[in-house]
C-alpha cells in the first residue's frame, strides 16, 4: 500500500518493442516512485495512430509484465481519452490562449519552422490549434538529476501545435492534461523530452495546472554515438529472457551490480532493487556506446 503521494509512471508511444532505451526509462521511474514508497503507473500514449505500429501495444504491455513491472493502477490509454483533451482545448481557445492556424510546414519554412504570427498562404480544411507563445515566455525548472534548466520558449519554439491539422492531439496537450489528470506529482522519462518540459510548463500555467517534479534520465548511445532512440526497432527486448535485460538496466542507471541476485524470477530481483536502489548513483550523462545486447 502506497504512503506517500508520490505518483510516478511510464508512458510508452506504440511506436514499436520496447528497447533497452524504453526499459532505462520504465525501470529508473518505477525505481523512484518505489524509492519514494509512492505509486507506479503505465500509461499508453497512443494519439499518435499515424505512428502506432499494428500490435506494438500488446506487444509492449506483454514486455513490461515478463520483466515484473506492473502498473499500480488501470493502464491509461489515450486514445481513449478525446474528451478530457478536447475539454482543456476548449478552455484554452475560449480564454484566448490558444489559436487556430492555417500555416503549413512550408509556409513557416522562412521563418525556421517556428510559428510567431499567421503567415498561411491558403486557407486548410481543418487548421492546427496552437497555443499562443508571447515574447519573454522564458520557463525554468529545476531537473532532479541535471538541475536548473531554462528555455526561451518564444524564441526557440514558438506558438506550438495543440491538435495538429489532421485533427489528432498533439503529445504536448495529452501528457499535460494526463500527467495532471492522474495526479501525476514526477514525471521521470528519459532525456530526448528535456526539451518539451518548458512547452508542459507553459501549457500547465495556462490551463492553472500544477507543475510536477521532472527528471531526465541519460539516454542510451549505440557504439556510433547515436543515440539509441526508443522508437528505434534496433535490439528490441526479449520478454523470453527479462533478467539479463533488467540487470543491463540496472547497471546503465549506475546501480550496484552486487546488489542483485545471481538468479530468480523478476519479482525477486526487483525486490532487491528496489532495497539497493541509490538515486545518488544516477549517471548525469548520456550513456555510451550502449552495454552489448542482453
Ligand atoms: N510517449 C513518450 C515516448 O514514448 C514519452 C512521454 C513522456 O514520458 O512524457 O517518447
Amino acid at each position: 500500500m502506497s504512503i506517500s503521494p508520490y505518483r510516478g509512471r511510464f508512458a510508452p508511444s506504440p511506436t514499436g518493442p520496447l528497447h533497452p532505451g524504453s526499459l532505462l526509462a520504465a525501470l529508473g521511474s518505477w525505481l523512484l516512485a518505489r524509492h519514494a514508497r509512492g505509486q507506479w503507473l503505465v500509461r499508453i500514449e497512443d494519439v499518435d495512430p499515424p505512428r502506432t505500429v499494428p500490435g506494438a501495444v500488446d506487444q509492449q504491455l506483454a514486455t513490461l509484465a515478463a520483466l515484473g513491472l506492473a502498473s499500480d493502477g488501470p493502464i491509461v490509454h489515450q486514445r481513449q481519452r478525446d474528451a478530457l483533451y478536447q475539454q482543456a482545448l476548449d478552455r484554452l481557445l475560449a480564454d484566448g490562449k490558444a489559436f487556430a492556424c492555417h500555416c503549413s510546414r512550408s509556409d513557416l519554412a522562412d521563418a525556421g519552422g517556428i510559428h510567431h504570427h499567421c503567415v498561411a498562404r491558403s486557407a486548410r480544411a481543418q487548421p492546427a490549434i496552437r497555443l499562443r507563445v508571447p515574447p519573454g515566455s522564458t520557463v525554468a525548472f529545476v531537473d532532479g538529476l541535471r538541475g536548473a534548466i531554462q528555455q526561451d520558449v518564444y524564441a526557440e519554439v514558438g506558438d506550438f501545435v495543440l491538435r495538429r491539422a489532421d485533427g489528432y492531439w498533439a503529445y504536448q496537450l495529452a501528457v499535460v492534461v494526463d500527467d495532471h489528470a492522474q495526479g501525476i506529482t514526477d514525471v521521470v522519462r528519459g532525456a530526448d523530452l528535456l526539451d518539451s518540459t518548458p512547452r508542459q510548463i507553459l501549457l500547465q500555467r495556462a490551463l492553472g495546472l500544477p507543475t510536477p517534479a521532472y527528471l531526465h534520465l541519460p539516454l542510451l548511445l549505440d557504439d556510433t554515438g547515436r543515440k539509441l532512440s526508443k522508437s528505434e526497432a534496433a535490439h528490441p527486448l526479449d520478454p523470453a529472457h527479462p533478467l539479463p535485460a533488467l540487470r543491463q538496466a540496472w547497471a546503465a542507471l549506475g546501480q550496484d551490480p552486487g546488489c542483485l541476485p545471481a538468479d530468480g524470477s523478476p519479482a525477486a530481483l526487483l525486490a532487491r532493487a528496489s532495497a539497493g536502489f541509490d538515486p545518488a548513483r544516477l549517471p548525469r550523462h548520456d550513456i555510451g556506446p550502449a552495454m552489448p545486447p542482453a
